[in-house]
């Protein structure tokens, strides 16, 4: 998320109210070296072509990292411990990203390629599988469509000659990365508690936790980083604040939605869009139920059919303005270039009421979706579905299976804590975006001389 486009940084920055005594700072930065002894454990056994498989998503890397031991030697808490582990693979995952745009930078400036040979490159950095198995010199283990396409760009080069140069190229630039600072460490809700005008951060000693008093009253919800300034006996608490770029030249970037019946959008960045949904779907649902003069169905202009029907046509008049107007404002305020939606669930009806049942037909038949495609191509915003099947069970994070904790998505792999359909929204753009790039290596492969 961080290269969006879309979206900028800052950090807010607290400030501990009292001093720091000398103990408790000690405490502190021995959560802090114990971090950076994780990080560069990880950066050791991960930051090397072998291991190049296993960071992408990641949870081989935290499954390995649970069993290494590492963290019950420190005895750190288990919050600090992972997302060390999340920081150092973020590193490790952006020097793959520089890697990458370094050779690919040498192989566009290499005069003694042929065209064919840079596609031929270009094609194996963009399929990971080629690019895994050529590093590791194994012969990559493709899927039937791939596979022909590999053929297809291998025969028309050297390949050996050319696996050889993208080995050499990658060993170049490839750096095990290091770090020798101890200054702070990353924090998230399980590690900390906003409480009495302070925050309330998780100690090594079992269930205890240190308070520092701070300067201001402002509770945060997410991942922060304590920074820790021995000398002066002072703290940060710094904050990542994403603010969202106007563009008001145009609608750019991209945006993952959650759909429901209970909040009609939620988007990747959490913000939710018609939330009174429900009510007005009820409301109608209901009405057509239980109202409809069940003995007078046939009979026309009678009184009680008329006065159902002008009814009716009100409800369904006022949940078809509040859909419209909903649309609006999240296109208005969400500006997207694309929006990325899941597919619409198989009808199921199992396990509910009947009322309950009657309200998903409805939802089902997809009015709001189709309200959404039009006022879409209206404003020529693109809308592409993606594969929907497990995306609300997913970590967006990890990809491991999570949990719900009430209206909480909560996996027990990474320890991510996210509202339930913020944690599909994000599932949603990124299976967007892996749509996007798969179809932009075909396009790619159109070009081939
Ligand atoms: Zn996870």
């Amino acid at each position: 998320m961080k290269d969006h486009k879309d979206t900028i940084f800052k950090t807010v920055y607290q400030h501990n109210q009292v001093p720091i005594s000398a103990a408790d700072m000690e405490r502190l930065q021995e959560i802090a070296r114990d971090c950076r002894e994780v990080k560069n454990y990880v950066y050791d056994r991960y930051s090397g072509i072998r291991s190049l498989p296993k960071i992408y998503p990641g949870y081989t890397v935290q499954n390995e990292m649970t069993k290494s031991g590492l963290r019950e030697r420190l005895g750190l808490p288990s919050v600090y411990f992972y997302l060390s582990i999340f920081d150092a693979l973020g590193d490790i995952k952006s020097q793959w990203t520089d890697v990458k745009s370094h050779v690919e930078k040498n192989i566009r400036g290499n005069s003694d390629f042929t065209p064919q040979d840079r596609h031929y490159l270009r094609f194996v950095m963009k399929q990971s599988q080629c690019f895994e198995g050529i590093l590791l010199g194994e012969r990559p283990a493709l899927a039937q469509n791939w596979e022909e396409r590999f053929q297809a760009v291998c025969s028309k080069v050297d390949a050996h000659r050319l696996d050889q140069y993208l080995r050499r190229q990658v060993r170049r630039h490839l750096n095990r990365p290091r770090t020798d600072a101890a200054e702070g460490f990353p924090a998230s809700p399980k590690g900390y508690r906003y409480a009495d005008h302070g925050i309330y951060l998780s100690m090594k000693e079992s269930r205890q936790r240190l308070f520092i008093p701070l300067t201001d009253n402002n509770r945060y919800t997410r991942q922060v980083y304590i920074r820790l300034y021995p000398e002066e006996g002072r703290i940060t608490v710094n904050v990542p604040i994403e603010v969202r770029q106007r563009h008001p030249d145009g609608y750019e970037g991209e945006t993952g939605l959650a759909m429901g019946l209970k909040c009609m959008f939620v988007t990747d960045q959490g913000r939710s869009y018609g939330e009174k949904y429900l009510e007005y779907q009820t409301a109608l649902t209901d009405y057509v139920r239980e109202k409809l003069p069940r003995h007078q169905r046939n009979a026309k202009n009678n009184p009680g059919m008329k006065k159902y029907n002008d009814e009716k046509h009100r409800l369904q008049a006022a949940m078809h303005d509040y859909v419209n107007a909903e649309i609006n404002r999240m296109l208005d305020t969400e500006k997207p270039g694309v929006i990325y939606v899941p597919r619409l669930p198989a009808v199921s009806k199992a396990g509910f009421s009947r009322r309950a049942n009657a309200i998903i037909a409805m939802w089902q038949k997809g009015f709001v979706k189709s309200r959404l495609a039009r006022k879409c191509r209206e404003r020529s915003v693109e809308l592409v579905e993606v594969f929907g099947k497990g995306i609300s069970t997913e970590c967006c994070c990890c990809g491991a299976q999570g949990t719900k904790e009430g209206e909480l998505f909560c996996c027990p792999s990474c320890e991510t804590r996210l509202p339930e359909r913020e944690n599909t929204a994000k599932n949603v753009l990124k299976r967007g975006r892996a749509l996007q790039e798969k179809k932009s290596v075909v396009h790619d492969e159109g070009f081939r001389g």
